[in-house]
């Protein structure tokens, strides 16, 4: 009997740390501090000719800009304030390899319309959300990697079996986020005249639920943490229409923050942290990693 007790208390005693650990994590004003899974914060670093990172030295904190909708990429828990995913991940791990804990981040949310000016400006020092590296927005900001590859998809409600890909859009009402590379593409192929398109990609999934449009298109890793978020309701229609290199953007002219988070990322790729953070993350979901791509320094 006096075992039962024991044990029951030493229960209590258990549930008790864990709703206080569990308060501690989601205390306000540390959203997001949250150790990243097994990478060391380096010491002593310098990047020399780097005015961004003497920035970030001076404020003691890395802003890091992100999306907070996209699930297994940059979600923020609304309870906890806690960011997770596969992109916020890169960014800590790009943190931790410029000298910055997590809890030196601070999150800045930034949609995919904004993010040239908010680099550009020095809002920003880094931005880590399925951002693809292209030319046009090489004239206005820098790219380290690509750290991930996607490719164009649909999205479209389970039971629709009327689309099977861009060329069956005609007639369409598709969504896309203002900004975005996907929504360009709908407009310069001419893929339906029935463009409709919101800052954030979680409003068109909520117009798709709702029955206002009838596919969402972007990249497909985004459009599969929508699918598994609404088990059986949506579907990603599964035929890639272009490359989506994601990139570490940075302030354009800022080569020797560039070259590190480059050399970043490549130790992170050979040394295994890549492929962890990605199984802790899309992985998830049941799709192994690709083979990590490769870093393209220009
Ligand atoms: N990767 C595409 C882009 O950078 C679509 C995703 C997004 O809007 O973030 O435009």
């Amino acid at each position: 009997m006096r075992r039962l007790v024991s044990l029951r208390s030493l229960g209590v005693l258990l549930a008790v740390l864990a709703m206080a650990f569990g308060a501690a994590c989601g205390r306000e004003g540390s959203p997001g501090a949250q150790p990243v899974a097994g990478v060391p914060v380096a010491q002593n670093v310098q990047v020399p000719g780097s005015p961004t990172f003497a920035a970030m030295q001076q404020r003691g904190r890395v802003i890091l800009g992100v999306k907070n909708d996209q699930p297994g990429l940059g979600l923020q828990d609304p309870t906890s304030g806690q960011y997770t995913g596969f992109d916020v991940e890169i960014g800590r791990m790009v943190a931790a390899g410029l000298g910055f804990a997590p809890e030196q981040i601070e999150y800045r949310v930034v949609p995919s319309a904004a993010r040239e000016d908010a680099i550009s400006r020095g809002d920003v020092d880094m931005y880590v959300g399925t951002y693809t590296i292209n030319d046009s927005r090489k004239q206005r900001v820098g790219f380290a990697g690509p750290y991930f590859v996607a490719g164009q998809d649909l999205l479209v409600r389970a039971d629709d079996q009327s689309i099977t890909g861009p060329q069956t859009l005609q007639g369409k009402r598709v969504c896309s986020a203002t900004g975005s590379t996907p929504i360009q593409r709908v407009r310069e192929q001419n893929l339906t005249q029935n463009v409709v398109e919101f800052q954030n990609y979680s409003q068109c999934v909520d117009a798709l639920r709702s029955g206002q449009v009838d596919a969402v298109t972007t990249d497909n890793a985004i459009l599969a943490g929508y699918a598994a978020q609404t088990p059986g309701e949506l579907r990603v229609v599964g035929q890639v229409f272009s490359e989506e290199p994601y990139g570490v953007g940075l302030p354009r002219d800022d080569v020797a923050l560039r070259n590190k988070v480059n050399d970043i990322l490549q130790t992170a790729i050979d040394d295994g942290t890549w492929q962890r953070l990605y199984d802790q993350t899309l992985g998830q979901s049941g799709t192994p990693a690709p083979t990590p791509p490769t870093i393209e320094r220009y």
